[in-house]
């Protein structure tokens, strides 16, 4: 088993991802994997960091599939003994005028953006090592996307108490609702990937409060980020960021010192902790 340290990016073929892989193998001081759902995709992306002189891993990972986590779970375990970096970076949006259903929307984007990124947790929180550091990138549209709950919602989402399985039935009831034509009268505002990057945000949040009831003397630090307005495809070329400054947020997080106490369980933009 090897000991040296290692870090994880989730969908990092292209995009903010990407630049999270290329900052990371010029600053982690250890093995940086590159995962994608496709396979051809990943080893595209690794041959074009290799181009730029940098050194990264591939292994396949598609977070809507539980097998493909688990593959890559047993891997690490075996090859490493755990890991040290994990960045929840992949993440799916319908374009603004997409026709597809909203129900439909509701169920794909929830799919990959919530439900696929609490698995890929449940299935490498644990073997994440002392010191280890834990990203989960969201977004800016928390704010307005929460302003356009019900109050009763918004208590819900902003509490410390509420519990993983409260925010799963939520995000499932979400779901339902836009099904039912709903999601109005039960206080949801209009947008599913809004209300997927609430459910990653309040999953961070969740997630750090077990980390301190669990695994208080391990020193993990977890926290969520908006990369901010990036030049993507998902963005697209107006936004005002380069993929490069969107991964900084992330980064920064992912190469938290060892002697940090924080932040931990914050939303962070701009390397600064956000009100919620
Ligand atoms: P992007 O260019 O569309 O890249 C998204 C990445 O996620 C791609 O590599 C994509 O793989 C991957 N992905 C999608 N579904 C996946 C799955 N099921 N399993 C594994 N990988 C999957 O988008 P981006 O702008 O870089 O976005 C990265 C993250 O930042 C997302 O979480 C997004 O919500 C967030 N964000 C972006 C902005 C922005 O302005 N761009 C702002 C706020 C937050 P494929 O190539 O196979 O599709």
């Amino acid at each position: 088993m090897s000991n040296t340290p290692v870090a994880v990016v989730t969908g990092s073929n292209k995009g903010i991802g990407f630049a999270i892989v290329r900052a990371l193998c010029k600053q982690f001081p250890g093995d940086v994997y590159l995962t994608a759902r496709d396979t051809s995709r990943g080893q595209e992306a690794v041959a074009k960091l290799q181009e730029e002189g940098l050194r990264a891993l591939f292994h396949q990972l598609d977070i809507d599939d539980l097998q493909s986590i688990r593959a890559l779970r047993d891997f690490l375990k075996e090859k490493y003994g755990g890991l040290n970096v994990l960045v929840n970076n992949a993440g799916i949006a319908f374009k603004v005028k997409d026709t597809t259903p909203f129900a439909v929307q509701a169920e794909v984007t929830l799919k990959t953006n919530f439900f696929g990124t609490r698995n890929v947790c449940t299935e490498l929180l644990p073997l994440v090592k002392p010191y280890g550091r834990v990203v989960n990138v969201s977004s800016m549209v928390i704010n307005s996307a929460l302003r356009g709950c019900s109050q009763e919602l918004q208590q819900k989402f902003r509490s410390d108490m509420i519990t993983e399985d409260e925010l799963v039935k939520l995000m499932t009831k979400f779901v339902e609702d836009t099904k039912k034509s709903v999601h109005e009268k039960e206080g949801w505002p209009n947008t599913a990937y809004g209300v997927s990057k609430i459910g990653v945000t309040v999953l961070s949040k969740i997630q750090a409060r077990m980390l301190n009831e669990k695994r208080k003397g391990d020193h993990i630090l977890l926290n969520s980020c908006c990369p901010g307005w990036v030049r993507t495809d998902m963005a697209g070329p107006n936004a005002t960021k380069s993929p490069d400054e969107g991964a900084e947020t992330p980064v920064y997080l992912a190469l938290l010192p060892s002697d940090a106490d924080g932040p931990h369980g914050q939303h962070l933009s701009d390397k600064t902790v956000q009100t919620w």
